[in-house]
């Protein structure tokens, strides 16, 4: 099946890297891809990195063929435009997340005014505090409106370890506040369509290459697109038309 796949968008987190390092075969397989003259693209609900930060991480790690990234950062600026207008938005997490929302036209209000907030984005934050996870659960409690760029629980890193992901953090607003989440990443259809849009396949001749059931077989699925579960140690999953063990197995599948 995946010999006559066109385009393949792969997951980063877990699939294509593990925090800094490559995962076996990776750099190999994607190069052989493109020179094959199949279309790829990457596609990461990272909640602190922009679509040039990505390629310049996989630039810097040997995987020279990427051209197309897309993360939650590029929309969720647009998305707050169309669910709730301009707002005065209360941000928790990285400065790239207020960097892009502000970039899209709305106001920040800083941890001291929260009660002006209009709408709550909870991202990863590294600098956590209970002060900023209070003041992001009251703006939520009293606006009703929390936007997220993903609500995936936990993020990998190298030796097989996790930190506590953005949807950790999201989990903790939401139960405090009572506000259940508007997704703006995986496994929500737009940066999926993005990604097809920009490689020019249409989702029967692409596939989505993940590690994660809830965010990239159910979403790419949900888009009508094949999938293929990364699972090195892990088990076959119902969403998963096909489960790779290895990124040399996928090169295999795929003819290249
Ligand atoms: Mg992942």
């Amino acid at each position: 099946m995946l010999e006559r796949v066109r385009g393949f968008v792969f997951d980063l987190d877990g699939c294509v890297w593990n925090g800094n390092t490559l995962s076996p075969g990776a750099a190999e397989t994607l190069g052989r891809l493109v020179a094959a003259g199949r279309r790829i693209a990457f596609l990461t609900n990272n909640s602190r990195a922009t679509a040039d930060d990505i390629l310049g991480r996989l630039h810097a790690l040997g995987v020279t063929v990427a051209e197309h990234a897309f993360t939650p950062l590029e929309i969720i600026g647009d998305v707050i435009t169309q669910r709730f207008g301009p707002s005065r938005v209360l941000v928790i997490g990285a400065p790239e997340v207020a960097a892009m929302i502000t970039r899209a036209g709305h106001t920040l209000v800083d941890v001291k005014d929260y009660r002006a907030a209009t709408v709550v984005t909870v991202g990863n934050d590294f600098d956590l505090s209970y002060e900023r996870l209070t003041v992001a659960s009251r703006a939520a409690a009293a606006t009703g409106r929390l936007i997220t760029p993903n609500v995936d629980p936990r993020l990998p890193i190298e030796g097989g370890d996790f930190l506590p992901g953005c949807g950790a953090l999201v989990a903790a607003v939401s139960a405090a506040s009572g506000v259940s989440p508007v997704v703006v990443g995986k496994p929500e259809p737009p940066l999926f369509r993005m990604a097809l849009e920009r490689l020019g396949v249409v989702p029967a001749d692409a596939a989505m290459v993940g590690d994660s059931v809830p965010s990239d077989m159910r979403g790419g699925r949900a888009v009508g697109m094949r999938t293929v579960l990364f699972a090195p140690h892990g088990e076959p999953a119902p969403e998963a038309d096909v489960t790779i063990g290895s990124f040399t197995e996928l090169a295999r599948l795929a003819g290249v």
